[in-house]
């Protein structure tokens, strides 16, 4: 080792500290410059300008270059992806009696053990050195260190037959080398930071040695806290003393200390608000204020959850933004749009193609959708045919449906099967970019492909390249193109893709490298366990495991545990609160969607550590520097009428302070449209539009006069209410034969929805539709012992005004329709109906009473009363009478099902009635004016649970406009 050809720094984290020492290192003469972390070399790249000397490369490469020095064969670094096919395939050869066998198919699985192989390698633990550990140790340990060393050997021959090398590799290849130097390699500037990588370190002192100019600079506290224990053992490793760089704010003295220290001033505060969004509009409303926008940037610790809020809110206000982020690659619509069109050609089943048809990529017209969505219905009705099918209509109707017609060709050559994954990836290859497709045509986007989609679409073929590569190389196998959609799916819903960002604004990253040269800082999301991060350990190694490992390899060397990652978390908050030269601003959310949260405590050592006071004269004391804090509360939406800085706030203080405008009524106003929707002179009416226009005019008009219909899918369930009508059971005199003809309703009415559910939901309508006949044949059979019908009584399909059922009530209003059924009890003339459930006649509203009440009238007889029989699908029968002496005592069975109800609410039998009936023809009254008058207002009720037109009429109970959720305005929060 070549004494003193190594120079350290150890200066304050930020652009404060590294400008200088960067613009030292480039007096001299040319030199490189690079960082053990990638992501602070575009600082280094700011902070050095264009016309530098010095270059700026990244760690792994100028380890490669001077691997080639040496004269040593260096290939090409594994790239992170191939190096993850590798890990996937080491595990899928992992022997049944592997610690990780079980669950060494899941790609998180495949992410913990690269990350822990790597870090065994820059700790020096190869797999020889794995293996050897394993022999002197026993128990779980051993096996872990086995199948690591295993997995280990297995991707370092995967990588080799692909012509790769890990950084890793190359930095042991060095160390057993020698150099020639030339050119400029011979300065190298090397930031470090606080990251304990004893390989790396080795490496430093290695090419020290060689005659390097080597310069390194590594993170310390302005006033030597305990924090740093990274750099401090790098420091201790290189063998040379530091220069104390920079001197710091009074934050940056202070922080983590316990006591004062000092320092220059900066202004901090912590703010509160609401909610993550109202956090997030307040920091970027500071980025704007006095036109700072190039000179804030915002860090999130989270930046998964806050980003999408940070993209809003940005939008809304007007303000640029940088921001660099991944996102899972389906997140994207044109990846999904791909997958689910590979997953159509590979299904049995065309009309998995439907969701594409909704697809904004598409643009296709509405009526365009519904006709495609039908003929995909009535191709899957052929079963067996469905694909032939399809495709004879895509030729027929080519015009338009050019793209159908060149994935069904595409289709027709996949499924013909069996190729090998290389021969596979020019044929998806083929089908993303396939111009005919909407979601691929550059037409279709206005001339660009989007540079989102562009990136997603590389992504998706760099992923299936990756596995392809692998795969070619260990085991080239044929497989079918089931299974290859199947494998582009795992690949792509396990990949991320980079989300392109702005070139220029407010600077919105989660790493404190990128923050950059910048005057004000927002903090988001201080909360605990975000901010420091909970503890928690290594899912491969333990604590107590890396503690064996750290003894049984001696050396001196101490693999980090869960704790030395914990203690980190104070050196990333002090290198985010050194990041700001002039001002930072720390916020939290008071409150997330479902929970209240606890700010962190680092809030509180910020405060302590910013605070100075002093005593001025007789006890007096002048505090001169503190934490301002700030609360914006729930109802502060926007800032106060002068103190605004986007038109977003202005447009929305002026809604807050503008008067309340109520929800508009619901009337008709011109008299030709009430004459269109009344219906003519001397109409007759179904008992269920009265009782729909008593229960809500709006409900009634959209449901009888509009005819519109929600397709829902408890509709399908309501339909399976048909079954007994459309058999007619209640006249079938054979339960065998009743049940027989309700099975075939009900496979008969399966049959014109099986086009339109999916396999699973037609199963479960099958059984469910096999229950209720059960259900209602028993309760028919007991019905038919206990309150046993006159013999040839039962008319079913009666219609109002045949004999025995009259058809004009009270007030000369004529009814319409049918009645399931009428039988004679006894002395009662029973109405046979079918309904939902039956309501307790103490608390019987109007609306029911009129629907019962007319079907009462309908068949009253002198001398003999009136009596209903529901049937019901909630697995009860009612037989509802008004006075009970009308016949012997009839019995209900609880068990069975069947109850007898009696409506009248007195002792007094005919005071019932007159009450009931009297009730009855004012409702009657009541629903026949709102018709006639064209009334359309909304009647919010219990009903409203069960109505489909609360998105239309705008008032149902659950979401209606008229009334507020939260009461009276709502008040400013306590806190
Ligand atoms: S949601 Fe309620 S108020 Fe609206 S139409 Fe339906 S029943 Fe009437």
């Amino acid at each position: 080792m070549v004494k003193g050809a190594i120079k350290v720094f150890a200066a304050i984290p930020g652009s404060t500290s590294l400008g200088p020492i960067l613009r030292e290192f480039g007096k001299k003469k040319p030199g490189i410059v690079t960082a053990f972390a990638d992501s602070l070399l575009p600082m280094c790249d700011q902070l050095l300008g264009e016309d530098s000397s010095l270059e700026v490369v990244s760690f792994a490469e100028i380890v490669r270059n001077y691997v080639v020095l040496c004269g040593e064969e260096a290939l090409p670094l594994a790239q992170s992806g191939q190096a993850r096919a590798a890990i996937s395939y080491a595990c899928s050869q992992l022997p049944d009696e592997s610690p990780f066998y079980r669950s060494a198919r899941f790609e998180g699985f495949h992410e913990a053990v690269g990350n822990t192989l790597d870090e065994l390698r820059h700790w020096g633990i190869d797999a020889s050195c794995m293996a050897d550990l394993a022999e002197r140790t026993g128990g779980r340990l051993s096996e872990k260190l086995r199948s690591l060393a295993e997995l280990d050997g297995t991707v370092t021959e995967v990588l080799k037959l692909l012509g790769r090398q890990r950084h890793s590799d190359q930095l042991a290849l060095s160390l057993e080398s020698t150099l020639e130097l030339e050119g400029d390699m011979n300065r190298l500037l090397v930031f470090i930071g606080s990251e304990e990588d004893p390989l790396r370190v080795e490496w430093l002192r290695w090419i020290a040695a060689q005659g390097v100019e080597v310069t390194v600079v590594v993170d310390r506290h302005a006033t030597g806290a305990a924090i740093f224990a990274g750099a401090k053992q790098c420091v201790s490793l290189l063998g040379v003393q530091p220069i104390e760089m920079g001197d710091g704010n009074r934050l940056a003295r202070n922080l983590f200390t316990g006591s004062d220290q000092g320092g220059g001033k900066i202004e901090v505060s912590i703010v509160s608000a609401a909610d993550p969004l109202a956090e997030v509009e307040w920091a970027l409303r500071g980025c704007i204020e006095d036109d700072k926008v190039g000179r804030s940037a915002i860090y999130a610790r989270d930046l998964q959850s806050y980003a999408p809020l940070i993209e809003a809110a940005a939008k809304r206000f007007g303000v640029p933004i940088r921001m660099a982020r991944r996102v899972p690659l389906l997140t994207n619509s044109f990846a999904r749009l791909s997958l689910i069109a590979l997953k159509f050609c590979a299904s049995y089943d065309v009309r998995t193609l439907a969701p594409i048809l909704r697809s904004s990529y598409l643009r296709l017209p509405g009526p365009t959708q519904r006709g495609l969505d039908q003929v995909l219905r009535d191709c899957y009705a052929k079963r067996g045919e469905q694909w032939p099918e399809l495709e004879t209509w895509a030729l027929e109707h080519s015009e338009g449906n050019e793209w159908l017609v060149s994935m069904l060709e595409w289709r027709r050559k996949a499924v013909a099967g069996g190729l090998r994954l290389s021969e596979w990836y020019p044929l998806v290859r083929e089908f993303n970019r396939e111009q005919k497709f909407p979601w691929v045509a550059l037409q279709n986007k206005g001339g660009l492909m989007d540079e989102r989609d562009r990136r997603a679409l590389n992504q998706m073929e760099r992923l299936l390249a990756n596995h392809i590569s692998v795969d070619d190389a260990v085991r080239p196998a044929s497989i079918g193109l089931g299974e290859f959609v199947a494998l582009c799916e795992r690949l792509w819903s396990e990949g991320d893709v980079s989300i392109p960002t702005g070139e220029s604004g407010v600077c919105v990253t989660t790493d404190t490298n990128l923050i950059g040269d910048v005057e004000q800082l927002f903090v988001l999301g201080m909360l605990e366990g975000v901010f420091p991060r909970r503890r928690s350990e290594d899912p491969i190694l333990t604590d107590a495991e890396r503690s064996e490992i750290t003894t049984l390899h001696g050396d001196g060397m101490r693999l980090p545990n869960s704790l030395t990652k914990a203690e980190a978390e104070r050196d990333t908050f002090y290198r985010v609160c050194a990041a700001a030269q002039k001002e930072i601003v720390f916020s939290y959310p008071v409150a997330d969607d479902d929970k209240d949260n606890i700010p962190a405590f680092y809030l509180s050592e910020v405060e302590r550590a910013v605070y100075r006071a002093e005593q001025v004269r007789d006890g007096v004391v002048q505090v001169e520097q503190k934490v301002e804090r700030v609360n914006y509360p729930r109802p502060e939406l926007a800032p106060a009428i002068g103190a605004l800085s986007t038109d977003a706030d202005i447009k929305m203080r002026n809604a807050i302070d503008g008067p309340r405008e109520g929800a508009l009524p619901l009337e008709i106003v011109s008299e030709s449209v009430r004459q269109a929707i009344r219906p003519p002179e001397g109409a007759a009416f179904d008992p269920h539009v009265l009782r729909d226009a008593l229960r809500c005019p709006f409900q009634y008009l959209s449901r009888h006069v509009l005819h519109l219909r929600v397709k829902r899918q408890q509709a399908r369930w309501g339909s399976l209410r048909k079954l007994p009508l459309a058999t007619q059971l209640l006249s079938k005199q054979d339960m065998a034969d009743a049940e027989q003809a309700m099975r075939g309703a009900l496979e008969a009415e399966l049959d014109q929805l099986y086009a339109e559910v999916p396999e699973w939901e037609m199963r479960l309508l099958r059984a469910g539709g096999q229950r209720l006949i059960r259900d209602w044949l028993h309760r028919e059979s007991r019905s038919r012992e206990e309150w046993t019908k006159e013999p040839g009584s039962v008319r079913p399909n009666v219609s109002f005004g045949s004999p025995g059922v009259r058809d004009v009530m009270p007030g000369n209003v004529k009814l319409e329709g049918l009645i399931p059924a009428v039988s004679k009890l006894e002395n009662y003339n029973v109405v046979h109906l079918y309904g939902s459930a039956v309501s307790d006649p103490k608390n019987m509203s109007d609306i029911d009473k009129l629907y019962l009440g007319l079907h009462l009238m309908a068949v009253h007889e002198p001398g003999r009363e009136g009596a209903i029989e529901v049937e019901s699908m909630s697995g009860k029968r009612a037989l509802m009478v008004l006075a009970r002496g009308a016949s012997r005592p009839l019995a209900s069975s609880v068990a069975d099902g069947l109850h007898v109800v009696d409506l009248a609410t007195e002792d007094n039998v005919a005071d019932s009635k007159r009450k009931f009936y009297d009730a009855v023809k004012a409702a009657l009254q009541d629903a026949v004016q709102r018709i006639l008058q064209a009334r359309v207002d909304a009647t919010k009720g219990d009903h409203c649970d069960w109505c489909d037109y609360g998105e239309l009429c705008r008032r149902s109970r659950g979401f209606g406009e008229a009334d507020s959720p939260f009461g009276e305005d709502a008040e400013f929060d306590d806190v």
